[in-house]
């Protein structure tokens, strides 16, 4: 059975930390080396704990932290080859731990089996991904999405529990201080997914089998954590999902993304 926390989730960071058995590993790694390390210390483990650094793509929010880990730690990272590319102009120690794949590729940890799939984004590249545990458990990731492609849905077709991005409220981020060239970055189709795009993506997944979600993501200038949440919930509510769970990802604390009843965050 799969445990996972998001340890940061936003703007200002994100990690996601994925756990079966004695197999634990990371989902990118922003903020900073302390933050990361701080923030497993909240769930009771340690870096020392972690077998692999999966790499969504090489925006400064998912991989701020990996170069000092890499100095520090022997963990393989596993990068796209494009990703890779771009961060090692700026960086030494992420180059020796990197294990390069293309964009569509799959990596087993242990007793936890990873594929990736593309998603579109203003990056070189960026990859979500499915993860099984060896007893079939799964949990789907997919965020910094400018729309959802066919691609995505089905990589997240049937995953129990699925981390997905609810960037902003639509009308806060047009009304909103925003230059009108982030605007423009942020709702185009290689920008961020929007709650009322995200509530479509919930529904359609939750009508194939996922009974846990956790959006995340969230825009500190441009949604809430209740705009989110009441724009997927109302969805599934609508579709007769009551009873999926819906949790939000908080951008400072762990919060459990895998357990619907003891931990999981509900507004
Ligand atoms: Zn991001
Ligand atoms: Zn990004």
């Amino acid at each position: 059975m799969i445990t996972a926390y998001t340890l940061f989730s936003g703007s200002g960071g994100n990690c996601i930390y994925v756990k079966d058995g004695k197999t634990e590993i990371l989902i990118d790694a922003g903020k900073s080396a302390l933050s990361v390390e701080k923030s497993l210390a909240s769930v009771a483990t340690s870096t020392e704990n972690i077998s692999a650094i999966f790499v969504t793509h090489e925006h400064s929010d998912h991989i701020s932290a990996l170069e000092v880990i890499s100095k520090k730690y022997q963990i393989p990272i596993h990068i796209t080859s494009p990703s890779l590319d771009f961060i090692s102009r700026s960086s030494k120690y992420i180059q020796k731990n990197a294990v390069e794949h293309c964009v569509k590729y799959e990596q087993s940890i242990g007793s936890l089996h990873l594929s990736s799939f593309a998603i579109p984004h203003d990056s070189v590249q960026n990859v979500g991904y499915r993860i099984t545990s060896d007893d079939g458990d799964t949990l789907g990731i997919a965020t910094d999405m400018g729309h959802v492609t066919s691609e995505i849905k089905e990589s997240l077709f049937g995953c129990r529990n699925v981390i997905v991005e609810s960037n902003h409220d639509r009308d806060m981020l047009i009304y909103g201080r925003y230059p009108d060239f982030l605007k423009s970055r942020i709702l185009s189709e290689n920008g961020h997914l929007s709650n009322e795009d995200c509530a479509s993506l919930v529904c359609a997944l939750a009508n194939a089998g996922t009974i846990n979600f956790t959006l995340a993501h969230l825009s500190r200038e441009n949604n809430t954590p209740e705009a989110a949440f009441f724009a997927s919930r109302n969805a599934l509510d609508k579709c007769g999902f009551n009873n999926v769970y819906l949790g939000i990802a908080s951008p400072t604390c762990a919060v459990m993304v895998t357990d619907p009843i003891s931990c999981g965050k509900v507004i």
